[in-house]
């Protein structure tokens, strides 16, 4: 057993440096690289990734998880080596059923494809990308082609981001989140926006308060950095070294960063919590994206925008913009930042809104794939449907079918994720609560280290060990689940109400 472990160990150890180093550049891309280095760093990342696909799809790979396979019976099913043979075998079965050539054209498609949506965007000219979107439709059936036929051609796509998850099962939990999420929205109380969300919220202060709330959250500072950018992310090269990002805008308070570093900060504390045994192994990251999700939802959301998060920060927010909110009470404050009405960009929209925004994009991506819509009568489906789920009409496309940039880089599946997080966010506070009881009480405390320890004992620890439906069966008791979510929601909407 040991000496093939061994050797794909260090096989896997060598990939993953290259994986790394690629990460490396990314990140150097979009936060430091001016940008006549675009053209070189394209070259150089796409060597790299050559290099690390090329290495991992060799017989020698599956040769050495063939010997593996009599003595696996042996092992501990959760131990680090099964688990990591068990993953490996999966990677590797899927990534050697797609032809370079085919591999190659997607990785070209998706480039030129961003590129050619964000200057449609830019120009809110959405029949300049239009081609583009064929063309990435046309690979996209191609690729399904690769795999043996599904009872839902969509499982396959899903399945690059939420492994083994299953269309209907998406569809069971959108199909109850759909009335139910419209009625919450017709109920909750519309009022007037208020004008304190204008701002101004000075960049310094809120870069900040951003370190602050990510060094009480236990984003450490031998561990972490947080640097502005236009679009947030979080990317991870070890446990040790997680970098963040997050965006200032010093207008709309929904747009403070303070929010998108809390939700960075979810999805970095996921990829510092694995355990360093796990480093340089294919298993030193998150489970899923809908997994990651919840993590960066459950600590922007069910923590960071809640009453009890604010009674503890308010008096420091509050200070740290002068007047702005001198004269706004907290329970004011609170009520803008949660409010729910609807808006046209998805990644403003508040928590009872935004699923509404993916259950649009998940009806829509499967009727283009598979329902006969069509490219040229996309931006009106998308309109009609906006308006049948939030009752507002988008005036151009730019805020409309070209405000995303997953489908010009070919991410169809992706954007269910998004919303199956947000719903175990709450699933998976709901059995926290059930262990730590006070744990509202240690937030208005600015108490965070049990809630993150617990996240860490029972999720981050096992990083991709396990497969999404079990790891949500561990961590959340049950699989995914609609209802501690709506309830969630419902109790959050009357308490505004009754505010
Ligand atoms: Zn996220």
């Amino acid at each position: 057993m040991s000496d093939a472990l061994s050797t794909l160990r260090r096989e896997l150890a060598q990939i993953e440096d290259l994986v790394i180093a690629a990460r490396v550049l990314e990140w150097d891309q979009l936060v430091m690289m001016p940008r006549g280095g675009a053209e070189t760093r394209a070259e150089g990342l796409a060597t790299l990734n050559r290099f690390a696909h090329e290495l991992f799809v060799r017989d020698e790979i599956g040769e050495l998880l063939d010997e593996l396979r009599p003595s696996e019976a042996d092992l501990d099913p959760d131990s680090d080596e099964a688990c990591l043979i068990a993953v490996t075998r999966r990677d590797w079965e899927k990534a050697r059923r797609i032809p370079p050539e085919l591999r190659g054209e997607m990785t070209r498609v998706a480039s030129a494809g961003m590129e050619a949506w964000a200057e449609a965007r830019a120009r809110d000219d959405y029949a300049s990308f239009r081609l583009w979107l064929d063309r990435t439709l046309e690979l996209k059936h191609r690729y399904i082609e690769c795999f043996p036929a599904t009872e839902d051609p969509y499982d396959l796509l899903l399945d690059d981001f939420e492994p083994g998850m299953r269309t209907d099962e998406v569809r069971r939990v959108f199909e109850r989140l759909r009335p139910a999420l419209r009625d919450l929205l017709a109920s909750a109380v519309d009022e007037e926006v208020e004008a304190f969300v204008a701002g101004p919220y000075p960049r310094g202060a809120q870069h900040e308060l951003s370190l602050t709330v990510a060094r009480a959250f236990g984003a450490t500072e031998d561990c972490f950095r947080l640097d502005p950018t236009v679009h947030p992310f979080c990317i991870s090269f070890a446990t040790r070294d997680v970098r963040l990002t997050t965006r200032y805008a010093e207008d709309d308070l929904h747009g403070n960063s303070i929010f998108s570093t809390m939700h960075e900060v979810g999805h970095g504390l996921y990829e510092h919590g694995g355990d360093t045994a796990l480093d340089r192994t294919p298993l030193a990251t998150g489970c899923s994206s809908a997994l990651h999700e919840s993590q960066s939802r459950l600590w922007e959301n069910v923590i960071g925008r809640s009453l009890p998060f604010w009674r503890w920060f308010y008096p420091q927010f509050r200070d740290g913009f002068g007047s702005v909110l001198a004269d706004v009470p907290l329970e004011r404050f609170h009520r803008a930042i949660n409010r729910a009405r609807p808006s046209l960009i998805r990644v403003d929209a508040d928590e009872t809104t935004y699923g509404l925004h993916i259950i649009l994009r998940f009806e829509l991506e499967q009727e283009l794939l598979f329902g006969g819509l069509t490219t040229t009568d996309l931006p009106e489906a998308w309109n009609a449907k906006f308006e049948e789920l939030l009752g507002i009409r988008p005036p151009n496309d730019r805020l409309g079918v070209l405000q995303d940039v997953h489908w010009s880089g070919g991410m169809f599946g992706y954007f269910p994720t998004y919303q199956l997080g947000n719903v175990l966010s709450v699933q998976i506070w709901e059995r926290l609560v059930t262990d730590l009881a006070d744990a509202y009480e240690q937030v208005e405390q600015g108490s965070f280290g049990a809630i993150h320890g617990w996240l860490r004992e029972h999720l981050y620890r096992h990083g991709r060990k396990f497969t999404p439906a079990e790891m949500t069966a561990r961590v959340a008791g049950g699989p995914i689940d609609p209802e501690p979510y709506l309830r969630y929601l419902a109790d959050k909407n009357a308490s505004l109400a009754a505010a």
